[in-house]
């Protein structure tokens, strides 16, 4: 569903909103002042990037930084990939897993030990 970013052109707050029709983007008021002036942003964040998104941006033969690493939504990434390339099926104890992994990494430690 597409997000939007808007600064307010009274005060310039700049806020989301949740845009399903063109209509709703007009009766679109300031959170802070009321004003139905505003303009669009480009959105700058990442976040609404979905994984299948990320999965087609992912090279695992690129050089990653840190925030990459940090950036928990990015593990598994690498396996997905492959198993996707190879026609694999992790099935649903994989997802599982992955969720637990990116949300509770000690959780999943523990368990294989
Ligand atoms: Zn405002």
């Amino acid at each position: 569903m597409p997000i939007y970013e808007y600064e307010c052109i009274a005060c310039e707050k700049q806020y989301q909103s949740l845009i399903m029709r063109k209509e709703d983007e007009k009766g679109l008021n300031c959170p802070r002042c009321g004003s139905r002036k505003k303009r669009r942003l480009i959105s700058r964040v990442a976040y609404h990037v979905s994984e299948q998104d990320r999965l087609d941006g992912f090279k695992a033969s690129d050089a990653k930084d840190d925030a990459f690493f940090r950036d928990s939504r990015n593990i598994g990434l690498a396996a997905k990939k492959r198993a996707r390339q190879l026609g694999v099926d992790l099935g649903q104890g994989f997802e599982e897993k992955l969720d637990r992994l990116r949300s509770d990494p000690g959780s999943v430690v523990k368990d294989s030990e």
